[in-house]
């Protein structure tokens, strides 16, 4: 497979405007130039769910018949792999699917469409439909890519050496699970399990109280891999389908018991968060950099090394948490943010961790998920979790209703969002993770 060239092109031009007014609102998620997908119904109905696309205030609904008659063959042979009610087949065919239906959808929805009434009948206000989990996800895995989260979080557990020998030298990981992957405004469940509190020697059973959230970014795999066959660094991005916002939700008071010497188990597995939207590689190319090792760090294996990935490895996507205390709801006060950092600053990059991943022989399934791991930057302020946050407790947050943090609340909110934006590119988003913590059952 050959067909990623990862050219910019005319869906990426900046200057693009859309007969759908919203989308040329500069501020907005969803311009042009942007198209994610997501699979979802009208609220409220009993109608089959189906794929569709953002395009300013709507969304564009992919079986409606009244799209057909304008679309090449390219683009009808992507649009009839997205009628069922999860991209699995869409995303197993691989990179030159989905370019066809992204030039396809940015031609029909142009200011100067020609057709443009026969067209509109597709179009759904975002505020009248539900949605649903965009694939059937087979397995899940969750790394630790920033170094600087790896860092905070190791001062706590090993003030003298917070990194360990293997952490540059290979993207650290462990196995999800994913039948408690969420989707946005699901509420998370405030897990029970075992607790050693300060001071004893024998854990409890109990409810967590150090229940935290995690800024990540979900990685959607596109086209798979042979079992046996991995995936060389410069092929990654033909297998890769798109990416989406996750929170990885962890109790930090299970995870410090149970974590040695395996990792984490029921720390993570009660729930991870997903944004429904995914936004394609093709729609995050005018946001590339080159991704660079801090100068003194040892140079990465040849199998995880590649001139390509060095010159635009790195994706500059902001990622920012907001918090919405129940006592802040009730006030009508407006959520307060917490942080604010950047995937650019990851130490591994995504081609990376899918080289890694496979190096095995290890396949990976179109719909398989992949966590970014929690993304910090050097800023105090760009820190991803509470954890790092509150220096482990010993630092409360402050939120403007006068409450502290140090850990979530029952009916805290955790709203996450991410962002691109470059000089004369203007900008792309995700949309919105948002959800609600509710009491221990
Ligand atoms: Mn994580």
């Amino acid at each position: 497979m050959t067909e990623a060239t990862y050219d910019l092109d005319q869906t990426h031009d900046p200057e693009l405007r859309s007969w759908v007014e919203a989308a040329n609102d500069k501020n907005g998620d969803f311009p042009i130039q942007n198209l994610p997908v997501a699979v979802f119904r009208r609220a409220g109905s009993d109608e089959q769910f189906r794929a569709g696309i953002a395009i300013g205030d709507s969304l564009i609904d992919l079986s409606a018949s009244c799209l057909s008659p304008h679309l090449n063959e390219p683009g009808l042979a992507a649009i009839n792999l997205v009628s069922s009610s999860s991209l699995n087949e869409f995303m197993a065919a691989g990179r030159r699917a989905q370019r066809a239906l992204r030039r396809n959808l940015s031609r029909i929805l142009q200011h100067d469409f020609p057709q443009r009434k026969r067209v509109a009948g597709a179009l759904i206000g975002l505020r009248e439909v539900e949605f649903k989990m965009p694939a059937r996800i087979g397995d899940f895995s969750d790394f630790y890519c920033s170094i600087h989260h790896a860092t905070n979080v190791g001062k706590l557990f090993r003030p003298e050496n917070p990194i360990l020998p293997n952490y540059r030298w290979l993207p650290v990981g462990y196995q999800g699970r994913t039948s408690s992957i969420l989707l946005s405004e699901q509420p998370v469940v405030r897990p029970r399990g075992q607790i050693l509190t300060p001071g004893s020697a024998d854990p409890i059973y109990s409810d967590c109280r150090r229940l935290d959230y995690e800024a990540e970014l979900g990685v959607f795999v596109g086209a798979g891999n042979t079992l046996g066959t991995p995936i060389p660094i410069d092929r990654v991005e033909d297998h890769l389908f798109g990416v989406c916002l996750l929170n990885d939700w962890s109790a930090r008071d299970i995870q410090s018991w149970e974590y040695q010497p395996l990792g984490p188990f029921l720390a993570k597995s009660f729930a991870t968060s997903i944004s429904p939207w995914v936004v394609s590689f093709d729609a995050l190319d005018p946001y590339r950099r080159p991704h660079r090792r801090p100068d003194g760090d040892p140079a990465s294996l040849p199998h995880l090394t590649s001139s390509n990935d060095a010159t635009r490895g790195a994706i500059d996507i902001k990622v920012s948490i907001h918090l919405l205390s129940a006592a802040m709801r009730a006030r009508g006060l407006p959520p307060a943010r917490l942080s604010l950092s950047n995937y650019a600053d990851a130490y591994w990059t995504i081609a990376q961790v899918v080289a890694h991943q496979t190096s095995n022989g290890c396949n990976l399934q179109p719909g398989d998920l992949l966590g970014t791991g929690t993304i910090s930057g050097p800023a105090p302020e760009s820190r991803g979790c509470l954890l790092e946050l509150s220096e482990g407790g010993s630092s409360p947050v402050s939120l403007p209703s006068g409450e502290t943090r140090i850990f979530l609340e029952d009916g805290d909110t955790v709203i996450m969002s991410a962002w691109c934006e470059a000089e004369g590119r203007g900008r792309i988003g995700f949309g919105e993770c948002r959800t609600t913590v509710s009491k221990a059952v």
